[in-house]
C-alpha cells in the first residue's frame, strides 16, 4: 500500500522506485490510498493529481493498480478525475461513510473494463454488516459495472476497528452477538463475495439478520424515557439566560480572583502507583490531598483535584453510564504507538447516579480556593467511542449531553462553583466535507450548551480544547457560550492568536495555553511572561487566564513543579507590571 502525495514533488522518483521494487518482487496489484480525494479539492489540485498519475503511468504498466478513497463521499469532480485516469485498473469507494457515492456511480457511470472495490462493510466501527442490504447494493452495482468487475471490500482499512471478538472474555453473549470486529468483518466480506457469486450461505445470512433484529428490539438498547427527553430538546437551543459579561461579573463577585488567574487543565501526574482495591478510596484521597496542597503552595488560583481516579477521560464516564459496553482487548491505535479501548455505545445513554461529585466535593473540602469540577463533554465522549449506527450521531450526542447536564447540576448543588466540561475532540470531529460542517457544528455546540444551560449565573463554566486549527470554527466556539475556555496554543505556535489579531471579538474568559505539555522542556518565567504579553496585545486583560496547553498526566513531577512555579511567577510579574502601568 502506498501513500502518494497529491502534489508534484521530488518524491515522485521515490514512488517510481518503490513501484519498480514491488514489481520486481512479483507484486501484481498495488493499492494507492488517496483519501484526500474526498476533500473539497479545487481544479488545480485535481489537475496535479492527474499529472502525478500520468507521470507514473509507464512505471505502473503491467500492474493492476487500485486507487482507494474513504471516509466520505467522493465529490463528483474528483470522481470524474480519478475514473478518467489511464493505467489504473480499479477504484475503491467507501460506501458506508459515503452515502451518496452509490448514486454518483449510477448516474455518472463507471469506466468499462475497470473494477470497482465496493466498501460496503464498515471498517471504522464494530457493528456487523447488514448482509442482506449489502447484497442488494452489490447486485445493483453489478448491473452498472458489469459481472466479474465488482470486488467486495471493507469501507476503509481495518486499523480503525478492534481486532477479534474471540479476545473478549467479559462481554456477555448477547452484546457479543451484536458486534463484529476486524476478524468477523473479513468473514462477512467473504460471505458477501460468495453470495454474489451465487453461493449464499443461508444460515450465515439468517443468523446475521436475527442478531440485528435482536439488537433493534432489545430493552438494553431502548430506553423510552431517554428517547423522550432527547426528543424534547428540539424545542429550545438551550442558552443561559444572562449574557456572558454579566455572568462573569457575578462570578467575580463570588470568586474574587486576581487578574490573569492561574489554573491547570485537570490531570496531574500520579504521585505513586495505586495499591489494593480496599485501599482505593484512601489512596485516591491521599493523591487528591497532595495535589491540592501542592497547588496551594504553588499559589494557583483555581485548583483541580488532579483526576487520579480516572483511567481515561472518556472511559471513566462511559463506565458509569448505561447503554455503553467495554471490551478487555478492543484496542485501536490512537496516534503513534498510543492505543486505547474505545467504549461501545450500543443503547440509549443514561446515568443513574452522580459520577464525580464524591471526589470533587472531597477535594473542595480540602481548600478554601475554588476547586474546578472536571467533566468530559458529550461531543468528546461520542467522538472517542464506537458509536451506534442505528440512529444519527447527534441523537446519541444529545443523550450523553443530558447525562452530563445532570452531573453539572449535581456538582453545582454540592457547592462546586467552577465546572470544566472538556471538549477536547470538538475540532477533531469536524466533517471532512465543507458542506457537512455547519450541521455538525450546530448540533455539537448545542449539545455542549445543553450540559450547562441550567446553572445559575455565579457558577462558572469552563471548557477545554486540544489540537490546533480553531480559527475556522471560532464563531462556533464563541457560540458554545462558556464562561472561560482554555485552549491549546503553545504547541501550535500561537496560530490561535492570529484570529484575535484579525479582529474577532471574544468577550468570555480565555486561557490560551502558555506552554506545551507534550514536551519535557521547562520554559523560564521570562519566556512564559513573553507569551502572556503576546496574548495581552490581542486580548483584553480582564478576560485572560494563565494555564498550560493541556492536562499534566503524561508528565513527571520533577518537570511539572518547576514549570508551574514559573507559570505562576510569570502571571504575578505581569500583574505587578499591569498594576503599576495604570
Ligand atoms: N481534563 C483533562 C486532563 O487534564 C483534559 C485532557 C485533554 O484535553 N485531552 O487530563
Ligand atoms: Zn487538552
Amino acid at each position: 500500500m502506498l501513500f502518494l502525495p497529491i502534489c508534484y514533488t521530488d518524491k515522485q522518483t521515490t514512488v517510481r522506485e518503490v513501484v519498480a521494487e514491488l514489481k520486481a518482487a512479483g507484486a501484481s496489484w498495488i493499492q494507492f490510498d488517496e483519501p484526500t480525494l474526498v476533500l473539497d479539492l479545487d481544479s488545480h489540485q485535481l489537475q496535479a493529481f492527474t499529472h502525478a498519475y500520468s507521470d507514473l503511468e509507464a512505471s505502473l504498466s503491467g500492474l493492476n493498480v487500485l486507487i482507494e478513497t474513504y471516509f466520505a463521499d467522493i465529490p463528483a469532480g474528483a470522481y470524474k478525475t480519478v475514473t478518467a485516469l489511464k493505467g489504473v485498473s480499479a477504484f475503491g469507494f467507501d460506501l458506508v461513510r459515503g452515502t451518496k457515492t452509490l448514486d454518483l456511480i449510477k448516474s455518472a457511470g463507471f469506466p468499462s473494463g475497470k473494477c470497482l472495490f465496493a466498501g460496503v462493510d464498515d471498517g471504522r466501527n464494530i457493528w456487523p454488516n447488514d448482509l442482506t442490504a449489502s447484497l442488494s447494493t452489490l447486485h445493483a452495482l453489478e448491473a452498472t459495472v458489469g459481472k466479474d468487475k465488482l470486488v467486495v471490500s471493507t469501507s476503509c482499512s481495518l486499523l480503525h476497528t478492534a481486532v477479534d471478538l474471540v479476545n473478549e472474555t467479559k462481554l456477555d453473549d448477547e452484546i457479543k452477538s451484536w458486534l463484529a470486529f476486524a476478524a468477523q468483518k473479513v468473514v462477512e466480506v467473504n460471505a458477501l463475495a460468495k453470495a454474489l457469486a451465487g453461493h449464499k450461505d443461508e444460515a450465515f445470512f439468517s443468523a446475521n439478520a436475527a442478531a440485528q433484529a435482536s439488537r433493534k428490539s432489545s430493552s438494553r438498547v431502548n430506553n423510552a424515557a431517554v428517547q423522550r427527553a432527547a426528543a424534547a430538546l428540539r424545542v429550545s437551543d438551550h442558552r443561559r439566560k444572562t449574557n456572558v459579561s454579566a455572568r462573569l461579573d457575578a462570578q467575580q463577585k463570588k470568586l474574587n480572583l486576581p487578574i490573569l488567574p492561574t489554573t491547570t487543565i485537570g490531570s496531574f501526574p500520579l504521585l505513586q502507583s495505586l495499591i489494593s482495591e480496599d485501599e482505593y478510596v484512601k489512596a485516591i484521597k491521599g493523591e487528591i490531598s497532595k495535589v491540592v496542597k501542592l497547588q496551594e503552595e504553588l499559589n494557583i488560583d483555581v485548583l483541580v483535584h488532579g483526576e487520579p481516579e480516572r483511567n481515561d477521560m472518556v472511559e471513566y464516564f462511559g463506565e458509569q453510564m448505561q447503554g455503553i459496553a467495554f471490551t478487555v482487548n478492543g484496542w485501536v491505535q490512537s496516534y503513534g504507538s498510543r492505543c486505547l479501548k474505545p467504549p461501545i455505545i450500543y443503547g440509549d445513554v443514561s446515568c443513574p447516579k452522580a459520577m464525580t461529585v464524591f471526589w470533587s466535593s472531597m477535594a473542595q473540602s480540602m481548600t478554601s480556593r475554588p476547586m474546578k469540577g472536571m467533566l468530559t463533554g458529550p461531543v468528546t465522549i461520542l467522538k472517542w467511542s464506537f458509536v451506534r449506527n442505528d440512529q444519527p450521531r447527534f441523537e446519541t450526542c444529545y443523550q450523553i449531553a443530558l447525562a452530563i447536564k445532570d452531573e453539572v447540576e449535581d456538582l453545582e448543588v454540592a457547592g462546586i462553583q467552577v465546572i470544566q466540561i472538556d471538549e477536547a475532540a470538538l475540532r477533531e470531529g469536524l466533517p471532512l466535507r465543507k458542506s457537512e460542517q455547519a450541521f455538525y457544528l450546530e448540533w455539537a455546540v448545542h449539545s455542549f450548551r445543553i450540559t450547562n444551560c441550567g446553572v445559575i449565573d455565579t457558577t462558572q463554566i469552563h471548557t477545554h480544547m486540544c489540537y490546533s486549527n480553531f480559527n475556522d470554527i471560532i464563531h462556533s466556539i464563541i457560540d458554545m457560550d462558556s464562561d472561560v475556555i482554555t485552549i491549546e496554543n503553545s504547541r501550535s505556535d500561537e496560530k490561535l492568536l492570529s484570529v484575535f489579531r484579525d479582529g474577532v471579538k471574544y468577550g468570555a474568559g480565555i486561557g490560551p495555553g502558555v506552554y506545551d505539555i507534550h514536551s519535557p522542556r521547562i520554559p523560564s518565567t521570562e519566556e512564559i511572561a513573553d507569551r502572556i504579553n503576546k496574548m495581552l496585545a490581542v486580548l483584553e486583560t480582564n478576560i485572560l487566564w494563565v494555564n498550560p496547553d493541556c492536562g499534566l498526566k503524561t508528565r513527571k513531577y520533577p518537570e511539572v513543579m518547576p514549570v508551574l512555579t514559573n507559570m505562576v511567577a510569570a502571571a504575578k510579574l505581569l500583574r505587578t507590571q499591569l498594576a503599576s502601568a495604570r
